[in-house]
Formats: structure tokens, sequence, C-alpha cells
């Protein structure tokens, strides 16, 4: 229960993937790990605790092996920091029939009637011009601020019925406030050049995603379940986080790579299938040979949330393949490689499961139904490196307020720092 208080703490902290990143930063901070920059130069040293950033959003973090990587090879992690949400549009304010209204575009997959009736919140990046330079600040404004609001039930009486049908052009822009002349964005820019301590017309650019301002908690019969946004997957980068503090230092160098727009696809400068890692490992390794050597001692674990069994639609699930929750962590398999495990790599899994004492449990998508994916696959494709998929169980996969177990953090955080402490 422990873990789960500080996932339930690591998810208040983290309201966009650049806060997500930012609050990794800050606890690697605490332990010892210091920042190198992209544009430094860097190698592989023994037990040296770093970590980089790409883009704000993106993060490795690594733990120097007791041997060179290129004779005893990396022990990876990977999760994702991006959830789906509603952004602000570039220009995000306008007035409509008498209301001040943000103009919002959606990001990833998002449930989109949970977002319906939720006080929103506001956080993300801005960027502002000093003296000739563009600088970038967090930013975070935790007041109820914005709501995207349900028509009364007398006026959509089908609703019940037929589902709510929201429309992403027409129906998401949630009211802020009643329009006064002007600028409708005058009195976003001043809150933001509040926030970061400039003036509005400083503001040249930002990334600016709503949030439930509702924080997350333990819930439910003996808080049996974390109530929370964004498990998927902050609870997967939280746990990896958790494991590379813990671990034991081992003769492999363990690696957590927590990565930028997945929920989109990864196809980005700082998602999975941009160069991030491989330029990362290619610093570690010193050089392309010996990467491709350390590479072919590695493994990776994938880890992206997984689709817990629902007490009403059981049938969506494979009988035999059904995950619950707090039954530890599920091992994700799919013939088709929309998820990169198979027998030898679940194995691996499996067996660091065994010797933690930790179940674990089997998902396979029912094959007449369409398979998610996540980065797996394309890390594995990338780096040529072994990997299984698995994520723990959880319930709302995409809506503004999922559910988890709340042991279930504990125990996927125990096999990672099995694995990466060079278990097995
Ligand atoms: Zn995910």
């Amino acid at each position: 229960m422990k873990t789960a208080r500080d996932l339930v703490d690591f998810v208040n902290a983290s309201p966009t993937p650049y806060h997500c990143v930012a609050e990794a930063a800050r606890r690697l901070e605490a332990q010892g790990f210091t920042r190198v920059q992209e544009t430094d130069a860097y190698g592989f040293e023994a037990e040296a605790r770093r970590y980089c950033v790409r883009g704000d959003g993106s993060l490795i973090a690594w733990r120097g092996g007791r041997r060179a990587p290129v004779d005893a090879g990396f022990r990876l992690v990977g999760a994702h920091t991006d959830s789906p949400n509603l952004r602000l549009k570039p220009r995000p304010a306008k007035s409509k029939e008498g209301y001040l209204l943000y103009d919002v575009d959606v990001y990833g997959g998002v449930l989109l009637a949970t977002w319906t009736d939720r006080d929103l919140a506001l956080a993300g990046r801005v960027m502002v011009d000093v003296d000739g330079r563009l600088e970038r600040h967090l930013v975070r404004l935790d007041a109820p601020l914005a709501r995207v609001t349900n028509l009364a039930i007398h006026m959509d009486r089908e609703v019940n019925d037929k589902g709510l049908v929201l429309n992403k052009h027409q129906h998401l822009g949630p009211i802020v406030g009643l329009s006064a002349d002007g600028d409708p964005r005058a009195a976003l820019y001043a809150r933001l050049a509040e926030a970061v301590g400039t003036s509005p017309e400083r503001i040249r650019g930002h990334d600016l995603c709503l949030f439930d301002a509702q924080p997350a908690t333990l819930g439910g019969q003996d808080d049996a379940f974390v109530f929370a946004a964004r498990l998927d997957n902050q609870a997967m980068c939280h746990a990896a986080l958790t494991a590379l503090q813990v671990a034991q230092a081992g003769e492999q160098t363990a690696v957590i790579a927590l990565f930028d727009h997945e929920e989109v696809g990864s196809g980005t400068a700082r998602g999975a299938d941009g160069t991030f890692l491989e330029d990362v490992l290619l610093h570690l390794a010193g050089g392309a040979e010996a990467r491709s050597r350390a590479i072919a001692r590695s493994a990776l674990i994938s880890a992206d949330m997984a689709h817990a069994v629902h007490p009403h639609h059981p049938d969506l699930h494979d009988r035999e393949h059904m995950p619950r929750l707090n039954a530890g962590p599920v091992i994700k398999t799919n013939e088709n490689q929309r998820y990169a495990t198979d027998g030898e790599t679940s194995a691996l899994f499996r067996a660091l499961c065994l010797d933690a004492g930790v179940g674990f449990q089997e998902f396979v998508n029912r094959p007449d139904l369409a398979c998610g994916t996540t980065i797996g696959p394309i890390s594995a494709s990338r780096l040529g490196v072994r990997t299984v998929d698995v994520g723990n169980p959880m319930l709302s996969m995409h809506s503004i307020r999922e559910m988890g177990g709340s042991r279930d953090p504990a125990a996927m955080t125990t096999v990672m720092a099995a694995f990466l402490g060079g278990a097995r």
C-alpha cells in the first residue's frame, strides 16, 4: 500500500507529460542522479547515476553496471509519460453565445464522455521571450477553471439509451467564463504570465493541457483501489522509476526510458519511435559496434497498463486470459506482434515473478477484436532487443479518472527492481 500511496502522490504531481518528467527528475536527483544534457559528451561510468531529458516530455535514466555494456549488456524498462487529454489550440480562447470558451484539440484516444461535468484545471509549458531568448517554463493552474458541460436530460431525452455522442469539433470547448469585450485570450495570457513571472506580450507559445482538478486517491472497500487520472501510463513510469531507485547494483547497466507521444503513435523526435534511446545507448556503449554487441546481451520490459476484466462485460475478454485487479502484473501476448512478447521473454518475466513470490497474469486479446499496441514492438524493432510487454491491470483506460488495484504497484515494482538489478 505504501507504493500505491506514493503512486497517488506521483500522479498528483504530474498533470502533463512535462510535469511527469519534472517529477521523475526531482525524485532522481534526490537519489543522487545527476543530469546530462544531450549536447554533452558523456559515456559509460561504472555505477554512475545519470539521467537525460528530451523535449521536456521524455526522460531516460540509468545506473552504470559493474561491467561495461559491451560485456554485460543493458537491462531496460520502458513506459510512457503521456495520456489522452484535451489540449488548447494555438488560438486558445473564443467567445460564443455570451460565453468565453477554451478552444481545444483532442490528444490521443480520449474517452470523451468522461470529460463532461468535471472541474478542469490547466497545466503545461509556456514559451517566453526574455531579452531575445526563448525560455521554457512549466505552468500549473490548480484552480477549477473550466467545464465541458452536458446538456440537461430534458434537452437530450435519448442520451441514456443511445449514449453520449460528442462531436470533437463542435461539442468539446469548455466554458471558462462569460465573454467580455476585447481579445478572448487576454485573461488566460494574464494568468499564465503571472504564473511564470512575465508579461502577457512576452508569451510566444504554449503546450497546455486540461486536467481533472480532483486529485488521485486510494478508495474502495479497504482501500483496494487507486482512483486516478493517467494511470495509463504514469503508474508504469512510477514503477520503473521506483524500481531503478531500489534495484541492487548489478553487472548490467540498468536503464529506464519514459517516452512521450505513445498515445499518438510514438513517431516523433522524443517518442519511442525516435532516436532518443538509441542515442543514449550509443553514448553508453561507446560506439555502434559495441552497442549492437551490448544489445545482443540485453532485454527490455515494456510496461504499459493492461485491461482487467469488467464485471458487466466479461465477454470482452478471453476467459483463460482474463486479468483481475490486485492479482499481479499482466504479461501481454499477441501473435501478430501488437505486443513484442514471445515465449522466451515471457518465460524470463514469469521466472522473475516466481523468484520474487509475485503472482502474474496473462492477457491475450480476443482474436476477433482489435488489439491495442504500445512501445514494446517499436523499441524492439528499433533496437533489435528481446522484449516482453507487461502492465498492471486496470479499468476505465483513457477515462479522465481511471481505476487500478492498490496492491499491484508494489508487485510490479518488485519484479522490475529484480530485473534491473540483473536477476536471471
Ligand atoms: Zn498506455
